[in-house]
């Protein structure tokens, strides 16, 4: 069966070299009984675990059946140990949580078998050591001689060809050993057995070969042909064989009395009833262990400390929750609040706003920027229709968008009139079409402003063209209608404009003017502008301001990051005019700077679509699109019950800092803790591991059994933290509700997005503090887990 050659292995301790087997060189039968004996030291279990492939070899070469075995190879011996050999120890290693037939059953669960083949094969084996009655019961409740018994059984039922047993009686009393002895020696018929033992006298009596090591060497080597010993010593023919081994009967008599008779008989029976039962050997593909399996090892051997698997569990659930909660803010989604929300209340119509931040830290939040592309964007969207307040718009004459209807001093309400430039709005007034000499005024403007319907019909200036009044509609808001072709009349008239916003400057500059600062290019003050960087002030502008022509400020860049977008809005005048400006006159004209045509022409063709309105009006049946746009174009909805939705959005830099902290810190808590967990657990079932290993058991597959229990403590405190969660966000939204009765506003709702995201979150930090210790698993041998 083996043929060992030039066997040497030798341990380095530190400095120390330690020789466990040197030099050996040994052939092996197909079957039989060879007993290994030797002091202790001397190399025996060394020899075993090399040949089972638990150990490397120093050098030397070991054929199996011809084949040359590779032992020192990575995970190689495991085949061959899967499939040929059984591992009896000294301190039974079997698994006493797990009841006789399942530990029985361990080496056949990785192989390709039928269940009833497989309870076949357990029942076998369980019959020749005697245990098949029992074999429901918990290995952990058996006698130390049973426990052995189970482990033969357990070597015994794949069928291997060999059976290696390390002092398999060592630690069993004379009974229980001359039965492990006996079973043994009745397996030996048919496969080859190889026994550690101190046991002199039962080797000497069971064994047909006794190998002697000595400090790692072989000293010894002897053939028993016990049975013939036997035969002839019952015949009487003592003298005639026993030469050379009468001392040896002697000996064995001497030590076993009337044991000796009892040996020899029953040797003799054996070997009478010669009929040897040959089992066939069938050879079984290998596979993963079941998961069914896999969770039964998990649960009955890893699942002990009850302790620690809680708090883990709270621990783990703590974190999950600090996640859900993270990335639930995270991913706050106002839209939906929103939108649910005038859903919910049945609104129709909402007005927008857009908060900006200026320099001095107030904000305006009724100037509302808009692009021609948004405002085209909305009315695209807004089939039902969008309305435009205007307060003033950048670019018109004088400043002002509208200067007024001559004829009626309109001037003083039309800053505040909405004007609808598109015909979607004339729908809900049944006007079709505007001529584009003509205006529509509602009811409230033409009270304002004094006009009667009999007005209607007659001509008005409205920016010094001659427009017609054409009707007079039904309206609460102040609201101009005019054509299509009015508005590019209105956006052709350029020579000034008036800018709201700031484009600031030096702080001394700044510390003069505030927020509004309007440009003209007046001609008579222009004249006195010959470089594209000076200015000339208005009177009012520099008012309070000492000797200022001929100063020099700086402009600052208002879209450097430090003021974190606030002035995205605005126009820069920095831009423009670049670093330094240098004022070279004051003179009395509207607006407050006038900068040279040059400068004004630039400005001009960049902000020429930009407006500016007080308020946009939204008349909706259905939001979604709305709300996404309106989310979009950084404006807000204007409802005081939609304030905290906002706070929220604003609160959530802040409140995520916070929370990355925590989590920050419970995430490496929890790591640790489930690291020293799952390593102490490793430590703790190191013996396990070895015996799963030494069942010829993958690496994989334990590292698998191992993962089970963690994989449950996260899938535990994953869903108690997201119950959590939801109870907590319905709790949160009860409260709310309940105190602004009436209103129907979840302020806050689960994001499926973030749990999702958590969820991979907790299995990464889960994956981590499990494969981490996992991985000192592969490092060690299967001696150095079986030797804690
Ligand atoms: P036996 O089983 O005959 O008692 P061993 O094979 O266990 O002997 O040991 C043989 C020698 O090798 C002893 O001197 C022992 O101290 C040494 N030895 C065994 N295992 C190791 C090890 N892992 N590291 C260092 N020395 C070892
Ligand atoms: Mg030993």
């Amino acid at each position: 069966m083996y043929e060992i050659k030039e066997l040497h292995k030798v341990y380095s301790q530190g400095e120390q070299q330690v020789t466990a087997l040197s030099d050996v060189n040994l052939k092996l039968d197909e079957t039989g009984f060879v007993a290994i004996v030797g002091e202790s030291g001397s190399g025996k279990t060394t020899l075993l675990n090399i040949l089972a492939g638990f150990d490397k070899t120093s050098c030397g070469t070991i054929y199996f059946q011809g084949n040359k075995l590779d032992i020192n190879g990575e995970n190689k011996h495991t085949s061959y140990y899967r499939d040929n050999v059984g591992f009896v120890f000294q301190e039974y290693n079997v698994i006493n949580e797990l009841t006789i037939e399942e530990n029985v059953e361990l080496p056949l669960n990785i192989l390709d078998i039928d269940e009833k083949e497989k309870k076949r094969l357990v029942h076998a084996s369980l019959e020749k050591v005697g245990l098949s009655e029992l074999k429901t019961k918990k290995v952990g409740d058996l006698s130390g001689g049973q426990k052995q018994r189970v482990a033969i059984a357990r070597a015994y039922v794949k069928n291997p060809k060999v059976i290696l047993a390390d002092e398999p009686t060592g630690n069993l009393d004379y009974d229980n050993s001359i039965r492990i002895f006996e079973m043994l020696s009745e397996l030996s018929k048919s496969v080859l057995i190889i026994m550690v033992t101190h046991n002199k006298q039962l080797a000497l009596s069971y064994a047909d070969r006794i190998i002697s090591l000595s400090d790692g060497k072989v000293v010894a080597d002897k053939e028993l042909r016990k049975e013939e010993v036997v035969l002839k010593l019952t015949n009487g023919q003592v003298e005639e064989y026993v030469e050379e081994y009468s001392q040896i009967i002697n000996f064995v008599r001497n030590n076993t009395g009337d044991k000796f008779e009892l040996i020899i008989e029953k040797s003799i029976t054996s070997k009478k009833n010669e009929i040897e039962e040959k089992i066939e050997r069938k050879h079984y593909r290998e596979r993963e262990l079941s998961f069914r399996e896999k969770f039964r090892i998990s649960n009955k051997v890893l699942a002990k400390r009850r302790i620690r698997q809680i708090i883990s569990i709270g621990i783990f659930a703590i974190t999950t929750l600090l996640l859900l909660v993270g990335f639930n803010l995270f991913f706050y989604d106002e839209d939906t609040v929103v939108k649910r929300y005038l859903e919910d209340n049945n609104k129709k119509e909402l007005f927008v706003f857009k908060k900006v931040a200026s320099l001095n830290g107030d904000s305006d939040e009724n100037e509302i920027y808009v692009s021609k592309d948004m405002k085209d964007s909305l009315n695209k969207i807004c089939q039902d229709g969008v309305f435009f307040e205007y307060r003033s718009a950048l670019l018109s004459k004088n400043g002002m968008l509208s200067s007024g209807i001559e004829e009626q001093d309109f001037s003083y309400v039309i800053a505040d009139v909405l004007v609808f430039s598109e015909a979607a709005l004339l729908d809900r007034y049944s006007i079709t079409e505007i001529k584009s000499n003509e205006i529509i005024i509602t009811e409230e403007l033409a009270k304002k402003i004094n006009i009667h319907r009999d007005s209607i019909g007659k001509e008005f200036y409205l920016d010094e063209q001659k427009v017609v009044l054409r009707e007079i509609v039904c309206g609460l808001e102040d609201a101009v209608f005019v054509s299509p072709e009015y508005i590019e009349i209105i956006k052709k008239m350029d020579n000034c404009i008036s800018i709201n916003g700031n484009f600031l400057m030096s702080k001394s500059l700044f510390e003069y003017a505030h927020n509004m600062i309007s440009i003209t290019t007046d001609e008579t003050v222009a004249k006195l502008i010959t470089e594209k960087s000076q200015v000339v002030l208005s009177t009012s502008f520099a008012e309070g301001m000492d000797d200022v022509i001929g100063k020099t400020f700086y402009l600052k860049d208002l879209y450097q990051d430090a003021y974190k977008d606030s002035f995205s809005e605005y126009m820069n005048l920095y831009d423009y005019l670049g670093t330094k400006v240098s004022v070279v006159g004051v003179a009395d004209f509207d607006g407050d700077v006038c900068v040279s045509e040059e400068v004004f022409t630039e400005i001009k063709n960049d902000y020429y679509d930009v407006f500016v309105y007080n308020k946009i009006g939204i008349y909706q049946e259905r939001w979604d699109d709305i709300v996404k746009s309106i989310h979009h174009n950084k404006m807000r909805v204007d409802d005081e019950k939609l304030n905290d939705v906002y706070d929220i959005v604003d609160m959530k830099p802040t409140l995520l800092k916070y929370i990355a902290l925590a989590l920050i810190l419970m995430i490496v808590l929890t790591v640790f803790i489930m690291i020293s967990i799952i390593g102490y657990s490793i430590e703790d079932n190191s013996r396990i591991i070895g015996i799963l290993k030494s069942l010829g058991i993958s690496t994989s597959d334990i590292k698998k059994i191992f993962i089970i229990q963690p994989i449950i403590i996260i899938a535990i405190s994953f869903v108690l933290a997201l119950v959590a969660l939801i109870v907590l966000v319905n709790y949160i939204n009860a409260e709310y509700m309940k105190q602004n009765a009436g209103v129907v506003l979840n302020i806050i709702h689960v994001n499926p997005i973030s749990v999702i995201v958590a969820l991979i979150l907790a299995f990464v930090i889960g994956t981590i503090t499990v494969i981490l210790p996992l991985k000192e698993m592969d490092k060690k041998t299967i001696v150095e887990t079986l030797r804690n």
